[in-house]
């Protein structure tokens, strides 16, 4: 029945009760993908308790922070629906044909703008007139897998919209739409996993991929790593934290350091206001 009504919503000349259908559907993807991704994070961090990246800081109300959840997925997923939605009713761009090419080259082309996006509205969020609706993700010095979801409304709005604008400036097939919400939503809670466990040469110089190391770093120093799925705009602005690229090479070595370099020489900026992240 609501296979059917997703086909409807498909259709050009489809109506809000199939657009309702359609977000509905999307909502229960995006808590499936959210309930089995932290269960993969909670028996992953269980298991390998030395893969911690902030050591001397736990968060004590990790779950507590699920409680902003339900409007965060709601506004994701409400991009995301009108995004699909517009381009199956024929107001957006008209997509390539999905091919062995256009799938592969769409979908690196949209992973790329929406890493330069992220960083440019993660700037705009860090900015002080625009702070009060980013602070709140920021409470989480220390942040789990749960703490992707930990945020205001105006900030998931912000990050989000790019789901619903991209069809209007790049012919995207939607399956590699949809691949890139599911990449989204599993790399936004393996950044915010709190333990390395993927370390890897690709995640520091001279690749472009960014670990978990790098937006933990983010959280517990606060004016750097403001990119999502590369370093390369951190790199380019000057915005990459110190220690980054030896903090993911120990991990890779097994032998994290208690901290990184930058915070040893004075350097850390972090606000230190957080109540729910706590030392140990
Ligand atoms: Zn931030
Ligand atoms: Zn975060």
């Amino acid at each position: 029945m609501e296979l059917e009504t997703v086909l409807r919503a498909m259709t050009p000349g489809a109506g809000w009760l199939d657009f309702a259908v359609l977000l509905a559907v999307v909502i229960a993807a995006i808590v499936a993908i959210l309930l089995g991704t932290g269960l993969f994070f909670e028996v992953m961090n269980a298991r390998h308790p030395e893969r911690k990246v902030q050591k001397n800081r736990v968060n004590r109300r990790k779950w507590r922070e699920l409680a902003y959840a339900p409007g965060s997925i709601f506004t994701l997923s409400l991009c995301f629906a009108a995004g699909l939605f517009a381009q199956w009713q024929g107001w957006a761009l008209t997509p390539l044909p999905l091919s062995w090419w256009s799938g592969p080259l769409m979908l690196l082309i949209s992973v790329l703008l929406y890493d330069t996006w992220f960083y440019w509205v993660h700037r705009l969020l860090h900015l002080r007139p625009m702070m009060r609706f980013h602070a709140l993700h920021h409470t989480s010095v220390s942040p789990t897998c749960w703490t992707n979801h930990h945020e205001t409304i105006v900030e998931a709005l912000l990050n989000q919209l790019f789901y619903f604008v991209i069809v209007f400036v790049l012919p995207i097939p939607w399956p590699m739409l949809v691949a890139q919400k599911i990449y989204d939503q599993i790399s936004g809670m393996l950044g915010h996993a709190g333990y390395e466990h993927f370390a890897s040469p690709l995640a520091r110089a001279p690749w472009p991929l960014a670990s978990t190391v790098f937006h933990d770093q983010h959280h517990g120093h606060f004016r750097y790593n403001f990119a999502h799925t590369f370093s390369v705009w951190d790199r380019m602005m000057g915005t990459l934290y110190p220690g980054y690229d030896a903090t993911v090479e120990a991990f890779e070595r097994g032998a994290p350091p208690a901290e990184a370099p930058a915070v040893r020489s004075g350097r850390d900026t972090s606000p230190r206001r957080a109540a729910d992240s706590v030392p140990k």
